[in-house]
């Protein structure tokens, strides 16, 4: 009876020990090994004590749960972090060294934001994890420190600092206050600090300053780095533009972001990107009025307001003054090209101070990078743009085509010949890339391309128009001459063999033509009325050929 009982307490015991704690599996084991050995023990002494020998034999071979240890290869490199605990890692050093010089218990550092203090700097760090991290500006904490130039004393009893944190010290402490245009420091100590502490505190914020820009400083080529690589993944302008704002979030903040561009000598509104969707309307808006921001940025090249204290009564940014009225902070950078502005960026932000001169020198250096990397896409698609060849089959593609059927009609006017206009569509191609994937519709193409282009002429021509449809100039031809070259071509075609994974098939092909001068002698009537012809031939059970010309003495 009495094992059953205190068997029962110990599993019970262990069960709410296991589930509040997370015993490992290995304690767990061992101590229901030990109950069943003293289970024994009290039952048959000799069998207990043999069973309790083995158990302690086995401690070395019962399986323990391996520790957790990070493969330094994959734990995450995150930038942002770096810098923040790089940042407290170095002020925390220093106050480590002051505090050996001076007593004090802590200090807290407020740094002013638009309309209230935010905690910059805390120390040390246990004492104040309760203390606010923002304080309003209206608080009556700060409309008493207000008439406050330097220090103040003031001790925890004090309404004002119990505002700031609740501290749980036994003894009394001093207070001491410094406020300096941007920053709040309270320092708590002992005993009321001396005059030498007073100096040491202003260097302290000189040195937070100085960290502070070394800091931003890494965080600039961080930047700089980061965004070169994702600037490299874009090819077109609207992918660039969005890299661009993704990188520049992590380091500036904006709340909505404008980038316009030069269209028809106005500057409109290309993209927008902002949370609010009442901003998003405004892409496609003509920034006409010259006093804005962006048009004056423009006009001077240079990025505006050119100090870092932005006004809405002196700066306009464009449109209404209403849309902005929540914003306290914009500037606004020209995208220049080959020294000409064509475009800008315009940030906005609803806090105060956002773009100050650390801010600026990195949108600087950014939109420097942004201005490459959209002259590279512009050559690029210009390069696309020159290409005369299609890629996939190697073909003349759409554009020459046009150029080049242009050259052959005004050829033909000069020496009086005909010319024929060949258009070709696949039947039913997209069954072929619906039963056989898209690659083996590429390789049907191709094997077409390939067998069209030997079987014209070298004076004609075979061009790739569109997806699956292929265009024939033939010169110097009349409409029998034109009919056997096609219907050779479209049984040649017929006799291609496929083979998809192990299964066969074939294709077929419709043409229709026009001839310059019979059909018609404008380039864009005979590409319409060969169209025409195409479509008949497909109307009609595809595989076939047939004339514009035969369809209208048909009927
Ligand atoms: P129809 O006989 O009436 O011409 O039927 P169809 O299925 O050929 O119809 P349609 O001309 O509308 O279909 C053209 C298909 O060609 C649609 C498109 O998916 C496919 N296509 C266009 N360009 C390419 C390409 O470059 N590669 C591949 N694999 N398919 C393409
Ligand atoms: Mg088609
Ligand atoms: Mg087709």
């Amino acid at each position: 009876m009495t094992i059953i009982i205190y068997n029962s307490v110990f599993i019970i015991l262990l069960g709410y020990f296991w589930k509040k704690y997370s015993i490992p599996a290995y304690y767990l084991l061992s101590s229901l090994f030990a109950l069943v050995a003293l289970d024994l023990i009290l039952l048959d002494k000799h069998l207990g004590f043999s069973v309790l020998l083995l158990f302690l034999f086995l401690i070395p071979f019962i399986p323990r749960d391996t520790p957790f240890r990070a493969d330094p290869e994959k734990v995450p490199v995150n930038s942002q972090n770096d810098y923040q605990v790089d940042f407290r890692h170095f002020v925390v050093n220093y106050l480590d060294i002051l505090k050996q010089l001076e007593s004090f218990v802590g200090i807290l550092v407020y740094e002013r934001k638009f309309t209230y203090y935010k905690i910059e700097k805390i120390y040390p760090i246990e004492k104040f994890q309760f203390c606010k991290n923002e304080i309003p500006l209206s608080a009556p904490l700060f409309s008493a420190l207000q008439q406050f130039e330097n220090h103040i004393n003031l001790t925890t009893a004090d309404n004002i600092v119990s505002q700031l944190a609740e501290l749980n010290y036994n003894s009394p402490l001093q207070t001491k206050i410094y406020t300096d245009k941007d920053y709040l420091i309270f320092l708590f100590s002992e005993k009321p600090a001396s005059a030498d502490l007073v100096s040491k505190i202003n260097q302290f914020l000189q040195f937070f300053e100085y960290i502070k820009n070394h800091f931003i400083s890494k965080g600039y080529n961080d930047a700089l780095l980061e965004l070169s690589k994702s600037l490299n993944n874009a090819i077109t302008k609207n992918d660039l533009y969005a890299h661009f704002l993704r990188i520049v979030k992590q380091y500036i903040h904006f709340d909505v972001a404008f980038i316009s561009g030069t269209k028809e000598g106005v500057q409109t509104i290309e993209k927008v990107y902002s949370d609010d969707r009442n901003f998003l309307s405004l892409e496609g808006y003509s920034v006409t009025e010259n006093n804005s921001l962006i048009n004056l940025s423009i006009e001077n090249r240079c990025h505006l307001p050119s100090n870092t204290k932005f006004n809405w009564e002196k700066n306009y940014l464009f449109g209404e003054k209403k849309w902005f009225l929540n914003f306290h902070s914009a500037t606004v950078f020209p995208i220049m090209e080959h020294g000409e502005a064509v475009g800008t960026i315009s940030l906005l932000s609803k806090e105060e101070g956002e773009y100050n001169d650390n801010a600026i020198r990195i949108l600087m250096g950014m939109t420097n990078m942004l201005e490459i990397s959209l002259l590279n896409a512009k050559a690029y698609q210009k390069m696309e743009e020159m290409a005369t060849t299609d890629g996939l089959t190697g073909l003349i593609n759409h554009r020459t085509f046009q150029e080049r059927f242009m050259q052959y009609l005004q050829r033909a006017s000069r020496f009086k010949r005909n010319v024929a206009l060949v258009l070709t569509d696949i039947d039913h191609f997209k069954s072929v890339n619906d039963s056989y994937g898209h690659p083996m519709g590429d390789e049907v193409l191709r094997r077409v391309a390939s067998l069209l282009k030997k079987g014209i002429r070298s004076v004609d021509l075979v061009a790739r128009y569109g997806g699956e449809e292929f265009v024939i100039i033939l010169e110097d031809i009349d409409k029998e001459g034109v009919f056997t070259l096609t219907n050779r071509i479209r049984e040649d075609i017929k006799k291609l063999e496929f083979v998809s994974n192990g299964v066969n098939f074939r294709i077929t092909i419709s043409m229709g033509f026009s001839l310059y001068p019979t059909s018609g002698i404008e380039k864009q009537n005979l590409i319409d009325l060969a169209d025409k012809a195409l479509y008949y031939s497909k109307k009609h059970g595809r595989d076939q050929v047939n004339c514009i010309e035969n369809i209208k003495e048909g009927g």
